[in-house]
């Protein structure tokens, strides 16, 4: 089959090559993959993190056809659209049994411990593939398991209530983009900051741009400021994301796509009784919800699809000044 890999970390090093299809054991699915995100996670997979194993492929976020599943599988059927799970977990430990698999002691994510998705076949524990219904569209199903899990489990832990002011950093990014949506389906008033307009065809009652986003939530909120925060940028945002926090809110962030190093005013924060919530991934259940949520109203704006040989440039798009929502790879 073909899969893009590469032997050393560096972009300039991936390639398509043939290699042999992995095989099935009788717990687990083998999925024709249809489509994978281009998210950060594959961008740094490629570039700087130590991977397993090597020659590798990267890809993080699957989408695809089962084509064969083992004796023991029950869930899934052949013909079966599915997404993955990409979290590897034992089932076993104090994580994994309070559903919080993304978490487990002994796992790691697909694509960085094991080979990912971006290959022409993948075969995953039936544990990790899950089904989606027709109502959900392909570049809706393949956006799911990475960027709209991540933005709701966030959602989920900082629970937003119907009477919450929401502010959106990055609204119009791969788990932004959901963010803006989950967070207005919880009832929630949602300001996304954005340069891009659009983002309020995706739920946003108020879209500000960066460079006046404190002075507009302020005059929006007649200066209480935002319930919950969702930063889903990183460092770039972080004192933004503070200044325009209001009392007792709560700061959720994941993702750190322009740095991960702050500096705290520890007194700022517990003068505010601010919370801090960092997040990642969600959990299995979380995905079932999220498919079921997502069944009839979501949706997702793709900005280009590329094909498993352009996988250098599309992962260089991510950064593209001119980006203007999701990346994805078109693998069959
Ligand atoms: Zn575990």
């Amino acid at each position: 089959m073909k899969a893009l890999l590469f032997e050393k970390n560096g972009i300039e090093n991936l390639k398509v090559s043939d290699i042999q299809e992995p095989t099935v054991d009788e717990h687990s699915v083998k999925i024709k993959v249809k489509m994978a995100g281009v998210n950060p996670i594959d961008y740094f997979v490629v570039n700087y993190l130590q991977v397993n194993p090597i020659p590798h492929i990267p890809g993080a976020e699957i989408y695809g056809e089962v084509e064969k599943v083992g004796s023991h599988v029950k869930d899934v059927k052949e013909g079966d659209r599915v997404v993955v799970f990409n979290r590897v977990f034992d089932g076993s430990c104090d994580m994994c049994l309070s559903s919080k698999e993304m978490l487990c002691r002994n796992g790691g994510i697909m694509s960085v411990i094991t080979n990912g998705g971006y290959s022409e076949y993948f075969v995953v524990p039936s544990k990790n593939a899950f089904k989606i219904p027709d109502e959900i569209g392909d570049e809706l199903a393949t956006s799911l398991p990475v960027a709209g899990l991540t933005a709701y489990h966030a959602i989920k832990e900082s629970g937003i209530s119907a009477t919450d002011v929401v502010t959106v950093f990055g609204a119009s990014g791969n788990t932004g983009q959901f963010a803006t949506q989950l967070a207005k389906k919880m009832g929630a008033t949602v300001i996304a900051v954005s340069n891009k307009q659009w983002v309020k065809e995706y739920g946003a009652d108020y879209v500000v741009p960066y460079d006046k986003a404190k002075e507009e939530i302020e005059r929006i909120t007649n200066g209480k400021k935002s319930d919950v925060v969702i930063n889903s940028v990183g460092s770039s945002v972080w004192d933004l994301s503070l200044q325009t926090l209001g009392m007792d809110g709560k700061i959720v962030f994941f993702g750190g796509i322009t740095g991960s190093d702050v500096k705290l005013n520890l007194g700022q924060i517990y003068g505010m009784h601010a919370k801090l919530i960092g997040t990642t991934g969600g959990s299995r259940k979380d995905l079932i919800e999220l498919i079921d949520l997502c069944k009839n109203n979501c949706k997702v704006k793709i900005w280009k699809t590329f094909s498993l040989e352009e996988g250098q440039k599309a992962l260089n798009s991510l950064f593209d000044k001119e980006r203007d929502g999701r990346i994805l790879l078109k693998i069959s």
